[in-house]
């Protein structure tokens, strides 16, 4: 038993949907990403169920993993996406994605960034402070343009997660601060080329119930309220993303008890005509992946014994960033008897490390999948100590996608130049 359904052992070897981690590692070398096409679309199948029926949009979280290929998957079952720069806008135009399904969050838009997506036409700017609020008024109007945006508030809720991915607690840099919402509201309407269309918020990331959402959603319905009876009416309520996936024993929340829940409070409160817009990224992509790595060391000190492995905190920073917990699997696991070692990079640093304290039959040149790295791995990845980063292959049933190269030793530093 993995994490992750898609990826499963099949006589003594852990594959990917139909096809040998083992192999993949022979074809494309590791470190080597690996994400199942099947799971993307089991995913996104989660969300349109509970869907289903509703007025529902989902724009998804594309921080978490933005290559083409993922983004392409996704914009064909029908997602819309959730930016966050114009890098992230430029990539979703390449697939052909609707920008009227592109939301536009961020606490830090730039004047180019907010010149791209008007000219682009997004469905909405998540405005996060009164000076974005007028630099965009004043780009808006210098184009010509009618700037659709929301009002990203803080409401002030504890999604009871990691200090680093929480963002809905008043010490947090995100939002408007709930209680000044409405005054900033008021504001926005007397501002040129602005067009108040909703109200947005996002809590935090990798959250497994649902009690923060509904704390969060009962002070936006009364903040709605508030706003109508000032005369402002609001097309859409964007909860955010931040749905948690298992990484080793979570039972997280799934979009059903989400939507579920949102819906009912929606129908007491007479509110149901507001369009639900969801940011999700994690919970689309996270167990979709692993990272595929090789082990080139074992090494016993006194205190520890360590996996020295091809795949480092560049690759995969969550662990040292978040202190977070990815499972680890031997690709082909040994009936030896297990010893408990680190599974550390060959990085420069001590906080290169991938997993600590795990308990695994090991030899030199063993494969590990390193689970749940889906989401936040690729994209996060860096090519400190001058290490290209690793090649993204996509497996559909038994064929293997190449959807990314390995980068070119030369490409890390082609382009720079020397002093004469
Ligand atoms: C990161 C982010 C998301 C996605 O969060 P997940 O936890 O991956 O679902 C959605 N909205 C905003 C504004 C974000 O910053």
């Amino acid at each position: 038993m993995t994490v992750a359904p898609h990826f499963k052992f099949n006589n003594g070897v852990l594959h990917a949907e139909d096809l040998s981690l083992a192999e993949l590692a022979d074809t494309y070398d590791t470190p080597l990403y690996v994400y199942s096409r099947q799971a993307l679309r089991d995913a996104w199948e989660a969300y349109r169920i509970a869907s289903e029926g509703r007025d529902v949009l989902v724009c998804y979280g594309m921080k978490a993993n933005s290559n083409l290929a993922v983004l392409n998957e996704f914009k064909n079952l029908g997602s819309g996406f959730d930016i966050v720069s114009g890098g992230e806008l430029a990539r979703v135009l390449a697939v052909g994605a609707d920008p009227a399904k592109v939301v536009f969050s961020g606490v830090g838009k730039q004047v180019w960034e907010m010149k791209a997506a008007l000219e682009a036409g997004v469905k909405c700017f998540n405005v996060e402070s009164e000076a974005e609020l007028t630099r965009l008024s004043e780009v808006a109007q210098a184009m010509g343009k009618v700037a659709p945006v929301s009002l990203r508030v803080n409401p002030d809720v504890d999604a009871k997660t990691h200090p680093y991915i929480s963002t809905g607690l008043k010490e947090n840099k995100f939002g408007i601060a709930i209680e000044k919402a409405v005054q900033v509201y008021q504001h926005a309407a007397t501002l040129p080329g602005l067009n108040i269309v909703g109200l947005d918020c996002h809590i935090g990331s990798q959250i497994t119930e649902v009690s923060p959402y509904l704390d969060a959603l009962d002070k936006l319905i009364a903040l709605i309220k508030t706003l109508a009876s000032h005369g402002i009416h609001l097309k859409h309520l964007d909860l955010g993303g931040g749905i948690g996936i298992r990484y080793t024993d979570e039972k997280p929340l799934t979009p059903s008890d989400l939507l579920d829940q949102v819906f009912k409070v929606l129908r007491q409160h007479q509110l149901e005509s507001l369009q639900i817009v969801l940011e999700p990224g994690r919970s689309l992509v996270g167990n979709a992946g692993v990272l595929l790595t090789r082990v080139e060391y074992l090494k016993h000190n006194e205190a520890k014994n360590f996996a020295i492995v091809d795949a480092a905190m560049n690759d995969l920073v969550r662990p040292t960033l978040y202190d977070a917990w990815h499972s680890v699997e031997a690709v082909q696991p040994r009936q030896e008897e297990s010893s408990v070692y680190d599974i550390v990079g060959p990085i420069c640093e001590s906080g290169d490390w991938l997993a600590r304290d795990r308990k695994l039959a090991l030899q030199q040149g063993d494969l590990l999948a390193v689970m749940s790295a889906g989401a936040y791995a690729f994209t996060m990845a860096s090519q400190y100590n001058t290490r290209p980063r690793a090649a993204e292959v996509i497996v559909d049933g038994a064929t293997a996608h190449l959807v990314r190269p390995r980068e070119a030793l030369e490409s890390l530093y082609s382009s720079e130049t020397v002093l004469k």
